[in-house]
């Protein structure tokens, strides 16, 4: 089993192409992945590292910018022991600060709750905010009581009817403009209630033309009122984009002025207008509505922005009443605050002021910083250090990697960040490269040429191989073709052989008595095996220029009946001499058939050789042949050994022959059926073979007669009677 496999001529050229060629093949093209892995990691590690350096660096010098800043905001608030005595002084110095060093909005927080600057809003006002101010002293008994009347009406009995006459009694009795706004608003909201639409608008047109800037008695701005009334009622009437417009208004006014309301009342107030313009809004949308909708977008875009100062001066807040419950000992060193509200991120900076004693906090300074600005201001002067670089990235971030300061945006992979140091370690500075610039970027790039030429080189090499082994494999199979056409000569020519040997020894025999007429058999017989053996041995030339298709045929017509008959008889005393029984059974008037007399001859022979030499105890051959149709069959049986079906094509393959005792035992090369059928195909016709393992074998060649074979043996026959 291991020497026929280790023979096998392809595994073993499949074993050299493995080896010679797939191997290092793959070999290369695992090497030369890893050395482009090993480069790419070395270059990413590279860059990383100048990366960190450059974060390093920029970090030191984001560090000294925002020292040198923190000295100015340390300096801008005077802080004296007994600074509360001197109020005036300090705010001036918060009011001259805003707009200096990036400072956006000073805040200066008591801790006693006040707010100490900037002054309250209502401070502003044309009417101080305190209660008693909106009254005049002579009427402020009677208004008071017509204002808690209609407010009764109107909140707590909720009859709008009652509450229309007690505001329009309030309208006459009220002498200051903010008393008037007051009852103009609550007519309007009574109208609103009563569902008088046209009149709540008056209501409240009046008070956006002659109350602007008036607040309520909450400190509320009355116009931001006035505009939602009138949104409200436009709605009503089913007039929606007056209503709409109304609306938009009343948001941009919202966020103009989102400083004059708290936080929480800010987003209540915009909540209900989104609420209403989504409602308000036709699917799909109409031209004249186009402008609206784009003033809406913009000022939808604008609110996200603006966080109110009130947010800050609350954490700002939260800071001192923390710093004095823990009873922290006053220090004058600049504090921070650094964090995100609505996705934008906002650094306050902050310092305590003292109380009496000079060792406790007693007022918070804080100071917004314009990120925006100092952004600008710092970054291009960094980069400039970083000169070398063009594709640099530089960002500083917040703790959870957004940016707060940054050129561009520096994408989270394939950066590095270094946080910057105390007070400002709440910030890191990040460092990238654009990704087409890196260095991985390039190599990845040649990374790609290089595999595609070694895969073009894999491709040549494999191909070089593929026509190498078919090569070898061709002149593998000549090279056995060669070895086998010498033993097919013995085989084919085994037969005459053995005549011209039997005659010529009976002819030495007989000597002085044979008669001359036996002497001129026996010699005929020899010259006949003679020219039988020198036909076969062109034959077997023929063999091997058929290999090269290049065999010659020579067709005549000829009488097919008496050419089988000839060959049969023939090979009879063989067949007998071996003890078989044999049978010729020719049908008669058979037609002419168009053949290779010699060639036909090769072919029955090595059927009926194959028939004696693959049968056994069961000896007996026939010889038939007969018309079907337009073929005539000529037919070899024999009960022989027989053969399996499914070997019923291959025996008919060059070099093929069947795995039995008997086909080893004698010579042969298995080449007899293959020369049969290529003879029988140049003919024109074909073999059948009809067998079955231990039940003989019977071999048909089919040859076509032509129209032509008809007429020449019509022709003959007539010729043969007329002599
Ligand atoms: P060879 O006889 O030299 O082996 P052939 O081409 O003549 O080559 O035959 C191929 C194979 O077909 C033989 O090896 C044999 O196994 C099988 N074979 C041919 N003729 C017969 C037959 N008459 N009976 C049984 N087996 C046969």
């Amino acid at each position: 089993m291991r020497r026929s496999w280790r023979r096998n001529p392809h595994v073993e050229l499949g074993l050299v192409f493995v080896l010679l060629v797939l191997l290092p093949s793959f070999l290369l093209g695992s090497f030369s992945l890893r050395a482009v892995e090993n480069e790419r990691a070395a270059a990413q590690q590279r860059s990383m590292a100048e990366r960190s350096s450059t974060a390093d660096l920029a970090g030191r010098i984001v560090h000294q910018e925002m020292k040198t800043l923190e000295a100015g905001w340390s300096t801008l608030v005077p802080r004296p022991v007994g600074w509360e005595a001197n109020l005036g002084a300090v705010v001036a110095a918060l009011d001259s600060a805003r707009g200096h060093d990036f400072v956006r909005a000073c805040h200066l927080l008591h801790v006693s709750g006040q707010r100490l600057y900037p002054p309250e809003p209502a401070a502003t006002e044309p009417t101080p905010i305190p209660s008693a101010d909106a009254f005049d002293a002579g009427d402020a008994h009677e208004v008071r009581e017509l204002l808690a009347a209609a407010e009764t009406a109107e909140f707590e009995l909720d009859t709008p009817q009652a509450a229309l006459v007690a505001y329009r009694a309030l309208l006459d009795a009220a002498r200051t403009p903010r008393l008037q706004a007051v009852a103009h608003a609550g007519i309007a909201r009574a109208y609103l209630h009563l569902r008088q639409w046209q009149q709540a608008i008056e209501a409240s047109e009046w008070i956006l033309q002659q109350h602007a800037d008036a607040y309520d008695l909450d400190n509320q701005p009355l116009r931001l009122q006035a505009r939602l009334h009138i949104a409200r009622a436009r709605e009503e009437m089913g007039q929606a984009l007056p209503a709409a417009t109304a609306l938009v208004a009343s948001y941009e006014d919202l966020v103009a002025h989102s400083d004059e309301i708290g936080r929480l009342q800010f987003d209540v107030l915009v909540e209900r207008i989104e609420e209403r313009m989504a409602r308000l809004l036709p699917r799909p949308m109409p031209d004249d509505w186009r402008a609206l909708e784009q003033r809406y977008a913009a000022v939808a875009a604008q609110r996200k922005r603006p966080i109110g100062s009130d947010y800050f001066a609350n954490k700002l807040s939260r800071k001192l009443v923390r710093a004095a419950l823990e009873g922290l000992a006053y220090t004058t060193e600049v504090r921070y605050l650094s964090d995100t509200v609505d996705g934008e991120p906002f650094l306050l900076a902050y310092v305590y002021l003292p109380d009496a004693s000079g060792t406790a906090v007693a007022a918070l300074a804080g100071f917004e910083i314009d990120l925006r600005s100092m952004s600008i201001a710092m970054l291009p002067g960094i980069m400039q250090q970083f000169q070398t670089d063009d594709d640099l990235v530089l960002a500083l971030v917040d703790a959870e990697g957004k940016p707060v300061l940054s050129g561009s945006v520096v994408p989270a992979t394939n950066s590095v960040s270094h946080p910057l140091a105390v007070p400002f370690d709440f910030w890191s500075v990040a460092v990238a490269l654009e990704p087409d610039a890196t260095d991985v970027g390039s190599l990845e790039f040649r990374t790609t040429v290089y595999l595609y030429l070694v895969l073009v080189l894999l491709l040549t090499i494999g191909t070089g191989a593929a026509l190498v082994v078919i090569g070898l494999r061709r002149q593998s199979r000549l090279a056995n073709m060669k070895t086998s056409l010498v033993s097919s000569v013995s085989h084919e020519l085994r037969t005459p052989l053995t005549s011209i040997r039997l005659f010529s020894e009976l002819l030495e025999a007989a000597g002085e008595d044979a008669g001359l007429e036996q002497r001129r058999q026996y010699l005929h017989t020899i010259r006949r095996e003679v020219d039988r053996l020198q036909r076969l041995i062109d034959q077997v030339l023929d063999f091997a220029r058929g290999e090269r298709g290049a065999r010659q045929f020579r067709f005549e017509f000829e009488e097919i009946g008496a050419l089988v008959r000839n060959v049969a008889e023939d090979f009879r005393s063989q067949a007998e001499g071996k003890g078989f029984h044999f049978e010729v059974d020719i049908e008669p008037d058979l037609p002419e058939v168009r053949v290779d007399a010699d060639a036909l001859r090769q072919l029955l022979l090595n059927l009926l050789a194959n028939a004696m030499q693959y049968s056994e105890k069961e000896r007996a051959i026939t010889v038939r042949a007969r018309r079907s149709g337009l073929e005539v069959g000529i037919q070899v049986q024999d009960r022989g050994i027989g053969i399996d079906p499914a070997d019923h094509e291959r025996i008919f393959e060059d070099f093929y022959r069947g795995d039995t005792r008997l086909s080893s035992r004698h010579g042969g090369l298995g080449l007899g059926l293959a020369l049969v059928r290529r003879i029988a195909t140049a003919h024109g016709g074909r073999v059948t073979v009809d067998s079955r393992r231990g039940q003989g074998a019977v071999f048909t060649v089919w040859l076509p007669v032509s129209e032509n074979g008809e007429n020449e043996s019509a022709v003959k026959e007539a010729r043969r009677a007329r002599s």
